[in-house]
């Protein structure tokens, strides 16, 4: 979890072209998530609570929705 939350920040701060493509392909996919959340601006899931920003630049991150409805949406 803490590797995940890191590697989101690094991925975050120094951007890459192939994380930037993925990051975009997700954040699609989250912007259309009813579990999505904003709060005053700062979009995060709403089952882990994570800012999206770096969730979706984990490349060791795996959506969480459950199994039950559908599993990881990426
Ligand atoms: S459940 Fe998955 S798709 Fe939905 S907001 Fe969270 S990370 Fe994004």
């Amino acid at each position: 979890m803490i590797n995940e939350i890191i590697e989101g920040w690094e991925n975050y701060i120094v951007k890459t072209p192939l994380v930037e493509a993925e990051a975009k392909r997700r954040a699609k996919i989250c912007a259309s998530c009813e579990h999505s959340k904003n709060d005053f601006g700062v979009p995060r899931c709403g089952i882990c609570n994570c800012p999206l920003a770096m969730k979706t630049r984990s490349m060791k991150s795996e959506c969480p929705n459950p199994q039950d409805k559908g599993g990881p949406k990426w």
